[in-house]
């Protein structure tokens, strides 16, 4: 109730939710039933949780922030979504995004953008800027986001949240729309990160309705956050400054704050190296290659016959004919931007030049990714290159927006764990500031250990 109060009163100023579900509080009151009658239940029984749009609910419109999915409710539950019910979380409601994940700031939500709660006249990151908003407003204590190129940690750095993107394979995709799938992952957006463990423990495990995910058995990422609460967790740590993370266009106060993060960890013990890794320059034209590419693919399912909306032009028209005029009505600029780039890079002819060269610029970049956590334990980086930024500073300017991405995207490409947490507020402007901590594949447990002992 406190949260459904919540909502209603700050979120037609945040628009951090596109839909509230109409039965929260029946099920936080079975929830307490089960109390009552004595049931293990586990640690987030109750708990109301907020759910980036891009995963499938049954029971509420799933958009992904698009128009041409427009009131669609899918006949299915993600699989993360069906292991917060069985868990007993209590679903508040579907978050604002960026249209499929498209963008770093949700002005490419088709029904308007997410503003931030430390000032209403910046962004809250993107694409998952709903969720990380919900969070930072107090509407949610805790949210879902997916991350294909940064939209759990950027969203998390810019609004003082934790953001936790797990090892590719470690969550299930099944029933998240696909943006790029060999980059996609979901994972948490919390307050604390503990919380991003509790919820991570619920969400995570193999899934055998999707195809890439790993088949280990994780260890309790929250007894991880719990061991590094001690305060001993950093001692003898390796912690690898990634030179190319750093410095120019990066804002002072980004600095200063991860500069004092830095001198933090080595006073509790920790051992400061500088790692560098030559290729992470060249990741953002990789991935912006690879995701138009994969998204691309991806998209043509939406074509008025199976999902959504459907626009029949004047007079009628063949099938082709409908599919174009509902594609040119159903998606936004930035969406018919990229699938342009991912057809022109797909095609015959371009493929080796384009798909093909980001493809082993990709390989480059794991391989820096070997060479630096050989020489470290977690590798560190501002988790975004600037605090939020004012609504339509970038809008204009596809690339500028691109280039906010630098420090997230590397760990897609390579399939590693990143977190991003708060470490204070940057002096010019008093807007939070994040540190993103990554770990080798299948060590996320160390980045809850890690990042639960700065914290
Ligand atoms: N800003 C990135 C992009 O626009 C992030 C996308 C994501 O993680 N979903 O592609």
């Amino acid at each position: 109730r406190a949260h459904l109060d919540r909502i209603a009163a700050v979120d037609q100023d945040v628009h951090a939710f596109l839909h509230i579900s109409d039965a929260a509080l029946a099920t936080a009151a079975s929830v307490d039933a089960a109390r009552l009658d004595g049931a293990d239940l586990s640690p987030l029984a109750g708990v109301p949780v907020a759910i980036k749009d891009v995963l499938c609910t049954f029971d509420m419109p799933s958009t992904a922030g698009s128009r041409i999915l427009e009131g669609w409710v899918p006949p299915y539950d993600a699989t993360v979504v069906a292991r917060m019910r069985h868990a007993h979380l209590v679903p508040l409601g579907k978050t604002n995004m960026d249209e499929f994940a498209m963008g770093s700031s949700t002005e490419h939500s088709a029904y308007g953008p997410t503003r931030n709660p430390w000032d209403l006249d910046r962004i809250p990151g993107g694409s998952g800027g709903g969720s990380a908003a919900a969070v930072a407003a107090f509407e949610a204590p805790i949210a879902l986001g997916s991350d294909t190129g940064g939209s759990i940690r950027q969203p998390a750095a810019v609004t003082g949240s934790v953001g936790m993107k797990p090892t590719y394979g470690g969550v299930s995709r099944y029933g998240a729309i696909a943006l790029a799938s060999s980059l996609d992952q979901v994972g948490p957006v919390t307050r604390t990160v503990l919380d991003a463990a509790l919820l991570h423990d619920v969400i995570g495990g193999h899934d055998p309705r999707d195809s890439t995910s790993l088949t280990d058995a994780w260890p309790s990422f929250a007894a991880a956050a719990r061991a590094g609460q001690t305060g001993e967790a950093l001692k003898g740590v390796r912690v690898g400054v990634v030179k190319e993370l750093d410095g120019e266009g990066f804002q002072q106060g980004v600095r200063q704050r991860f500069q004092e993060s830095l001198e933090l960890m080595a006073g509790a013990g920790a051992e400061i190296v500088e790692v560098s890794a030559p290729h992470f320059d060249y990741s953002i034209a990789a991935y912006y290659l690879i995701l138009p590419a994969e998204a691309s693919s991806n998209l043509a399912k939406f074509d008025s016959v199976r999902y959504g909306m459907r626009v029949v032009p004047d007079g009628g028209g063949t099938v082709e004919d409908v599919m174009a005029a509902t594609r040119d009505a159903g998606f936004g600029d930035e969406v018919k931007r990229r699938i342009i780039l991912g057809t022109y890079a797909l095609s015959a002819g371009y493929y080796d030049a384009y798909y093909g060269s980001a493809q082993k610029v990709r390989t480059l970049i794991q391989r820096d990714f070997d060479a630096a956590f050989a020489q470290a334990d977690v590798l560190v980086s501002p988790a975004a290159p600037t605090t939020a930024f004012k609504f339509g500073e970038k809008l204009d300017d596809p690339l500028a927006m691109y280039l906010n991405d630098i420090t997230t995207i590397p760990a897609n490409l390579a399939g590693v764990p990143g977190i991003a947490l708060p470490i204070g507020l940057a002096p010019e402007d008093g807007l939070p500031v994040g540190i993103q901590l990554m770990a080798p594949v299948r060590e996320d447990a160390r980045l809850y250990t890690i990042g639960a002992a700065l914290e």
